[in-house]
């Protein structure tokens, strides 16, 4: 593009990729030294079931304040960590920290689910299985409390390898939820072909109400038919909760009720004498 706009923007657009590279290579390194100091950390953002409107699960979404920076948010680092080849150390200290967190809740009575987010790269990797292996035989609580949040993505590739994996897990107890489904290359048979408990919306299906409506009612349709619940992410305004409610849409999670906040937060959230649902 740099020629049409003539000399001087060869230097602006060099300026430019340049600053990007330093960004990256800041990023880079800065990544190294927070995974050495422990400074991720993990919030946590509740999901309503939508007739009752009590907290039934809790989604573990990554954080990181950088001392000079701020937070940086996941959609920035993420993508970076995976390209840098450290997203399986990324997320088993997430599993980790998730299941300690559990623990600690399933100690105080409070019976949460509780989510995590597995990137299709570490999904992909042969260590999942041995990580879920080692939650399950540190968890304190039923395995069915944990749920991970993969992609459509994560069940692409090598048809018999993916079911073994998923097998494995499943087998433990822990659950699958289908992540930002709708979006990308959707192929209905891998909701079929995996056992599937929930399904979980893309919230730019949520934002673009009613337009989006018809999709929205086949999914409901589709995941009723294979009993797995709908999870509408991404609820903002009151209109989008009344049209999901008389849609028969499962629960929610989004903004209108609360974003990610700290473990102690959310427990705060959460009525008196929350009972052990699991054990019911
Ligand atoms: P996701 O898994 O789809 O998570 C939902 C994202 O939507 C979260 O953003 C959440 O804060 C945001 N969100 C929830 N309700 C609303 C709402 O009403 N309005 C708006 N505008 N946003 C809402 P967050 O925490 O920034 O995470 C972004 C993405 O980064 C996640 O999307 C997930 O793909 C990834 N991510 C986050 N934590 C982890 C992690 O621990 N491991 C991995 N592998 N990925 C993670
Ligand atoms: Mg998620
Ligand atoms: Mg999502
Ligand atoms: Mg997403």
């Amino acid at each position: 593009h740099s020629k049409r706009v003539g000399r001087n923007a060869f230097t602006i657009f060099d300026e430019s990729l340049g600053a990007e590279a330093d960004e990256r290579i800041w990023l880079e390194s800065e990544i190294k030294k927070a995974l050495a100091s422990d400074a991720f950390t993990l919030h946590y953002q509740p999901r309503f079931d939508i007739r009752t409107q009590t907290i039934v699960a809790a989604e573990a979404l990554i954080r990181w304040k950088h001392p000079d920076r701020g937070y940086i948010p996941p959609n920035r680092f993420i993508p970076v960590c995976e390209e840098m080849g450290v997203i399986d150390q990324i997320g088993d200290m997430v599993c980790r920290k998730a299941c300690e967190q559990l623990n600690i809740w399933h100690r105080q009575n409070i019976a949460i689910d509780v989510s995590v987010n597995i990137s299709p790269k570490q999904f992909q990797s042969p260590g999942i299985v041995t990580l879920f292996e080692e939650v399950a035989a540190k968890a304190e609580f039923p395995t069915r409390c944990l749920e991970l949040e993969i992609t459509e993505t994560s069940l692409c590739g090598d048809d018999a390898e993916v079911a073994e994996k998923v097998h494995r897990i499943t087998e433990l107890g822990f659950r699958l939820a289908l992540d930002d489904f709708g979006t990308g290359y959707s192929n209905l048979v891998h909701i079929s072909r995996f056992p599937v408990q929930c399904v979980k919306l893309d919230m730019s299906f949520v934002q673009k109400l009613p337009e989006t409506g018809p999709l929205l009612q086949l999914i409901f349709a589709l995941a009723k038919q294979i009993g797995a619940t709908t999870v509408a992410e991404g609820v903002e305004r009151s209109e989008q909760l009344e049209w999901l409610k008389h849609h028969h849409c499962d629960e929610v999670q989004g903004f209108l009720f609360s974003q990610a906040v700290p473990a102690d937060e959310l427990a705060k959230m959460l009525p008196v004498g929350f009972i052990e649902k699991s054990v019911a």
